[in-house]
């Protein structure tokens, strides 16, 4: 079985894991965002690909989510130590390690895919891992503050703001000159079925699929996503903060409505959303809670299973 799943970091590499080990036999391929991709101290910082590669790799930081686990700071406590910055963002010592190959090879001409392919060489993560693009796209957020209003990189308003500033506008700077990373579109045509795991529906999932012919080749096949939202708040993190810019309701029922019938085909919702209805999309009930290693494979093994079955009746 070929499966195409889309990912930004902590909640679509978790469920990724999952599907990994409820699937060990099907051929994965992860395309990743790389809105979030950030330049710092001269460095190619690329934090999706990098939490999917860790996370399915076993080098992940568990409790944090995201970072190398064994992390030490000297580099970054040095680079303060002569007033440069941003000290906002962690950066770890074996986390640097990983954006230097990158810097490096992406300065010798290679392109994202083709570094990305290298550092999963080391990492081996069982899957096959793409960037939505090689191109640049920049995730920016408009807030008004006051130095008064201005467009700031997703990183500053997620990580430095902690999204405390409301945001006024999101848009992937870039995305629509961009072209989807070389195996992107052939993976997909070729994919039995499509899931979205619980990734940020604004600037993870919808960043990726804002990359010219991606949503396009995805909603031609059969795709079930899972929701990121339990009731009235995401399970973890601050995606409701992107949805309120985007004038989207934080519910699975309208994640649901945002992603629409022409992409989706199916819907996993938690247990107490289970009155979630929209048309043209089969939503099902189930434990949505990815807090162990069984019930994240239990969850993605829920979402190929009713991809499968909603693939039959098509
Ligand atoms: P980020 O790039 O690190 O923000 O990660 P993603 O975009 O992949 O995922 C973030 C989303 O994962 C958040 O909106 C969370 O609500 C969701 N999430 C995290 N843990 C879980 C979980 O256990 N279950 C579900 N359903 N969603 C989760
Ligand atoms: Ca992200």
């Amino acid at each position: 079985m070929k499966i195409v799943a889309l990912a930004g970091g902590i909640g679509g590499a978790r469920f990724l894991r999952g599907l990994r080990s409820a699937h060990p036999a099907a051929e994965i391929t992860v395309i990743g965002n790389t809105g979030d991709d950030i330049s710092l101290f001269g460095l190619r910082v690329c934090p999706d690909l990098d939490t999917v590669m860790y996370t399915l790799g076993g080098g992940i930081n568990e409790d944090q989510g995201w970072g190398r686990a064994d992390e030490t700071f000297t580099v970054k406590e040095e680079l303060g130590a002569y007033g440069v910055g941003p000290n906002w963002f962690g950066l770890g010592d074996r986390d640097f390690a990983t954006h230097i190959v990158r810097t490096q090879m992406l300065a010798a001409g290679y392109e994202l895919s083709a570094v990305t392919e290298a550092l999963c060489d080391r990492w081996k993560p069982g899957v096959r891992l793409i960037p939505m693009t090689n191109d640049q796209v920049e995730t920016h957020v408009v807030i008004e503050d006051e130095q008064g209003r201005r467009a700031i990189h997703f990183q500053e308003w997620w990580v430095r703001l902690r999204a405390s500033v409301p945001a006024l506008s999101i848009a992937a700077v870039g995305a629509e000159d961009s072209a989807p990373a070389p195996g992107v579109l052939e993976a997909i045509e070729a994919a039995d079925v499509v899931v979205l795991p619980p990734s940020n529906p604004v600037v993870s999932i919808g960043t990726i699929l804002s990359v010219p012919g991606i949503r396009d080749a995805i909603a031609a096949k059969t795709v079930v996503g899972v929701s990121p939202i339990i009731g009235t708040a995401p399970v973890r993190g601050m995606a409701d903060a992107c949805l309120t810019a985007i004038g989207v309701e934080t519910s699975a029922q309208a994640v649901a409505e945002l992603y629409g019938p022409d992409l989706l085909d199916g819907w996993l919702v938690a247990e107490t959303d289970a009155n979630v209805h929209v048309k043209d999309i089969e939503v099902r009930s189930r434990p949505l809670l990815m807090s162990d290693p069984d019930a994240t494979a239990a969850l993605a093994h829920a979402a190929v299973d009713l991809a499968l079955e909603l693939k039959e009746t098509q």
